[in-house]
């Protein structure tokens, strides 16, 4: 069971990842390292590490942004390889480049797969080279007003405008009339600028009743790719993620194997390697289109967990330190149902502003095969203004969807967490709502069923 290859991580993140990391690296009796802020100095993270090392001030530019301090910690501590978990430097392909330099080990995929899909024109270039289905638009290089509107005209409204270094639902538009073209252009090129530095668009049709069907991929050094299924994210606020579930309901075998087919084509077109997410819309007629390849593991990962019996942490060491993928296509299978409900301190009656404060009392629902919350909290601990407000993210599995829908608001009811508001009630009247049980699933779900909601 033991890799032998590394004997020490470096974990270059913080919170619920990074304890979640630290738990499959103990498993396999590799040693951790932890890196931490000012505001983390007593956080679940540092303590459940082997060792730790500050890498600077609260806000994350100070710290878990700057790349070349946790290259030094990994040094100093004599780390082989560097997990980055999600968001911060996971999909930096300066980063990336920075531990290859360093001769450490970075667990993901090698810089020129992130670089391809840094920018979403970029990779719909490649994309569409592999024979992957895209949404239709425009993803050229020509950024002058006069074309963008040309295209989005001749596509027909409604469009999409979005940033092409975007990311997190910012810089995106949509755009219902001709007449609307220019503000909206106006607004996205902004709000990219700001966001990422880049004011780059491109434009795409905007399909009116998606659902966003991703497929998991894993690739070996040794040339070898497997998906492992689909997770439905269409319940979203703000193109945000709020529950998702694994496998995606009505999927037939015919439609499973064609997407996870176009992911593995996907993956193979960057010479990928590690984990990876293909993003799809799929629309009601059944047409899938490619949307954009995470090159990470996602937040949402243990709904596939749950369904395949795998550990994807153990998969990203393993094939990081050089092994073949663990399971070929054929011993892979989906059991059961799950969800998972992401839990923040927010307020959803304030615009589901982000709440900050000391969780006072925390007491999640017991733990067991049918219930796993990762959390990177406890009891006293603060949630600051410096980083994600997500406090846990709560796994439900069962025989069938039915029957995890059932533990999902179970668990939510025995979720109790005072001293601060959550959207534990917001996420519990949505998982109980009728149109919810009978998988009336796309992206407009909360706009649509607002009232019920709340
Ligand atoms: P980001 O990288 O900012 O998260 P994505 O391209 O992944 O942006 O899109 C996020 C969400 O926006 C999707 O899950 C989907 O709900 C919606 N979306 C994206 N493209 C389209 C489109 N062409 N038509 C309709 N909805 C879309």
């Amino acid at each position: 069971m033991t890799i032998q290859y590394f004997h020490k991580i470096l974990i270059a993140n913080r919170g619920e990842i990074a304890c979640r990391v630290i738990r499959t690296a103990r498993k396999l009796g590799i040693r951790t390292v932890a890196v931490y802020s000012d505001a983390d100095k007593d956080a679940l993270h540092v303590s459940m590490a082997d060792e730790a090392i500050h890498i600077g001030a609260a806000p994350s530019r100070d710290s878990y942004l700057v790349y070349e301090r946790v290259i030094e910690a990994a040094k100093k501590t004599g780390a082989e390889a560097i997990h980055p978990g999600y968001g911060f430097l996971s999909e930096n392909a300066a980063f990336c480049k920075a531990c290859k330099d360093n001769d450490i080990v970075f667990i993901g995929p090698p810089v020129g797969a992130i670089e391809a899909m840094g920018s979403k024109s970029a990779a719909k270039t490649i994309m569409e080279k592999a024979a992957v289905p895209l949404v239709p638009g425009y993803h050229g290089d020509d950024q002058s007003r006069d074309i963008l509107k040309q295209a989005a005209d001749e596509m027909g409204y409604p469009v999409l405008l979005k940033a092409v270094a975007g990311g997190g639902g910012k810089g995106m538009r949509q755009v219902w009339s001709e007449a609307d073209f220019d503000e909206a252009l106006e607004a996205a090129k902004r709000e990219s600028l700001n966001a990422f530095g880049n004011e780059d668009m491109l434009v795409e049709k905007y399909l009116t009743q998606p659902r966003h069907v991703e497929i998991q991929v894993f690739c070996d050094q040794q040339g070898n790719a497997v998906y492992l299924f689909e997770r439905d994210c269409s319940v979203q606020r703000r193109h945000q993620k709020v529950i998702e579930e694994a496998p995606a309901p009505g999927m037939t075998e015919t439609l499973r194997s064609a997407m996870g087919e176009a992911a593995i084509r996907s993956a193979q077109a960057i010479n990928y390697e590690g984990a990876g997410t293909v993003e799809f819309l799929l629309d009601s007629d059944g047409s899938f289109y490619f949307m954009e390849m995470n090159t990470r593991l996602q937040v949402e990962h243990p709904v596939t967990e749950m369904i395949t019996g795998q550990d994807l942490v153990e998969w990203q060491l393993r094939v990081a330190a050089g092994e073949p993928l663990p399971a070929s296509q054929q011993q892979l299978s989906i059991s059961g149902h799950a969800f998972e409900a992401r839990i923040y301190a927010e307020d959803p009656d304030n615009d589901f502003l982000p709440v900050t404060g000391t969780l006072s009392f925390l007491q999640p629902p017991a733990s067991s095969d049918h219930v796993r919350v990762d959390t990177g909290v406890l009891q006293g601990d603060e949630v600051s203004v410096y980083y994600d407000p997500m406090i846990a993210k709560l796994i439900v599995w069962d025989e069938t969807r039915e029957k995890a829908l059932q533990r999902l608001t179970q668990a939510l009811k025995d979720y109790r967490i005072g001293g601060m508001t959550t959207n534990i009630d917001f996420l519990y009247n949505l998982a109980s709502s009728k149109p919810f049980a009978e998988a009336e699933l796309d992206t407009g779900f909360i706009e649509k069923h607002h009232p019920l909601i709340f």
